[in-house]
C-alpha cells in the first residue's frame, strides 16, 4: 500500500469494521433502498464531508434511477442547541420540490449540533416528498437529541472512529476501513 496510508495506519489502535464488511452492509443498505423507493422520484443528499465515500458506494448499490447532490452545514459545539445558530455552507444545487429526499449522513452522535435536524427541517420546508436520513454509523447510547434514522450501516459503541470518510483533526478519511485511533493521538492533537 502508499507510503501516506502506511504512515495512518500506523495510528490505528484497532480495526472495528473492515472493508469488506462495509461493503457487504452498503450492498444490503442499497438493495433494501432501491426496494423501499422503487417506482419513486429519489435523491440523496450526501453531507459534506464526511459522508462523501459512503454516498459513492451506496449510489452504485442502488439498483434504481437515483439522483444525488450535496450540501455543507456549518457544525458548531453543543451550544449550538440554545443559539439554534446553523447555516448552509454549501446549498443544493438542483430543487428538491416533490422528489423523495434521503439524506446520507457519516455518523448520528449526540445530535446535539443541530445540523442534521435543520437540514430535515428545511427540506421539508422546501417540499419534498419525504425526507428521510441514512447514516453510515449510528450511537445511539450518546443521543441527546431525538434524531429520527430510517437506515442505518452499523450501530457503534461510545468510542470516537476515524476512516471510510470519518476524521480526526482533518485526516483518517483515506483509511478504507473504520477504526479507533491510538490514545496517544487523540491526546497529542
Ligand atoms: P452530533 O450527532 O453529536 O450532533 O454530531 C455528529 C457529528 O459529530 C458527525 O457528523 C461527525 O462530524 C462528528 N462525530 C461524532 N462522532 C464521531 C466519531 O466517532 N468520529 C468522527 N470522526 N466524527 C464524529
Ligand atoms: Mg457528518
Ligand atoms: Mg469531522
Amino acid at each position: 500500500m502508499a507510503s501516506v496510508q502506511m504512515d495512518l495506519e500506523e495510528d490505528v489502535a484497532e480495526v472495528l469494521l473492515t472493508q469488506e464488511q462495509i461493503a457487504t452492509r452498503v450492498a444490503e443498505l442499497g438493495a433494501q433502498i432501491s426496494q423501499d423507493y422503487a417506482g419513486k422520484d429519489l435523491m440523496l443528499i450526501c453531507i459534506l464531508k464526511g459522508a462523501n465515500i459512503f454516498l459513492a458506494d451506496l449510489v452504485r448499490q442502488i439498483t434504481i434511477p437515483v439522483a444525488y447532490d450535496f450540501v455543507a452545514v456549518s457544525s458548531y459545539g453543543a451550544d449550538t442547541k440554545s443559539s439554534g445558530v446553523v447555516r448552509i455552507l454549501k446549498d443544493l444545487d438542483e430543487s428538491v420540490e416533490s422528489k423523495h429526499v434521503l439524506v446520507v449522513e457519516d455518523i448520528v452522535d449526540t445530535g446535539l449540533t443541530l445540523r442534521l435536524s435543520y437540514l430535515l427541517e428545511n427540506l421539508r420546508s422546501r417540499r419534498a416528498a419525504s425526507v428521510k436520513v441514512c447514516t453510515l454509523l449510528d450511537k445511539p447510547v450518546r443521543r441527546r437529541v431525538d434524531v429520527p434514522v430510517d437506515y442505518f450501516g452499523f450501530k457503534v459503541e461510545d468510542q470516537f472512529v476515524v476512516g471510510y470518510g470519518l476524521d480526526y483533526q482533518g485526516k483518517y478519511r483515506s483509511l478504507p476501513y473504520i477504526g479507533v485511533l491510538k490514545p496517544e493521538i487523540y491526546g497529542g492533537g
